[in-house]
């Protein structure tokens, strides 16, 4: 059933869980907040803590739950991970980071494992932008080429957008391509950037919301 349907009881469940799986991640994104570092923390769930956390997601029969990082690709359990939340009957999302780490065939094992959903990245139409955003060259050709492939393996998409001031001159491509995602079958889902977040990028709420009527059109 599509989650969005689902009716729910607040006094008794959330309705999305999000599980931040690693704080390893090898992008360098200006409004991280989740002081990532190349390598894994070693306070992390293990993969059987993680496994039992999973058994209690589905006793709560939660519509949404969410891997997410750091860059959840970075856990090398996570495809185990994957397959006992479906075994369990919990409907999961991922959002992996847009590295060499997320390949084709990565794309293909998540499918198989029984992904429900991929939300991957974009914050500027140009390479430049997104990269600048992300901190690294490559992420922008490499978000391109990993919708591509998730779109071959027939997982449903859900691209996310952070509205700041770095796209400023781009947000009108960036909708263009946000438009084409959307027709492609993809979610289209916005952040607004939070008052903690660096000068440099933050909106002020005027320009914030005048983006976001901009996106609301998409
Ligand atoms: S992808 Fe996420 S975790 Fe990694 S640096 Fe960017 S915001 Fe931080």
């Amino acid at each position: 059933m599509n989650p969005l349907e689902i009716s729910i009881d607040f006094t008794e469940r959330p309705y999305i869980v999000i599980w931040e799986v690693t704080q390893g991640c090898d992008l360098a994104c200006v409004h991280c907040r989740a002081i990532a570092q190349p390598n894994r923390n070693p306070l992390e769930l293990s993969t059987e803590e993680g496994k039992r956390l999973i058994d209690e997601i589905a006793r709560m029969q939660v519509p949404v739950f969410v891997l997410t990082g750091g860059d959840p690709i970075k856990r090398p359990d996570l495809f185990e991970l994957i397959v006992h939340a479906r075994k369990a009957g919990v409907r999961v999302s991922l959002t992996p980071s847009a590295t060499r780490l997320l390949t084709r065939d990565v794309i293909h094992r998540l499918k198989e494992s029984g992904l429900a959903r991929l939300a991957i990245s974009l914050d500027g139409s140009y390479r430049k932008v997104h990269d600048a955003f992300r901190g690294m060259s490559g992420s922008f050709d490499r978000t391109m080429e990993a919708i591509e492939w998730a779109n071959e393996a027939g997982i449903p998409i859900q691209v996310h957008s952070t509205i700041s001031r770095h796209r400023t001159k781009s947000r009108i491509f960036t909708g263009n391509v946000m438009c084409g995602c959307a027709e492609a079958g993809g979610r289209v889902f916005t952040y607004r950037l939070w008052k903690q977040w660096p000068a440099a990028v933050r909106l002020s709420p005027r320009a914030s919301e005048a983006r976001w009527t901009l996106l609301r059109r998409v």
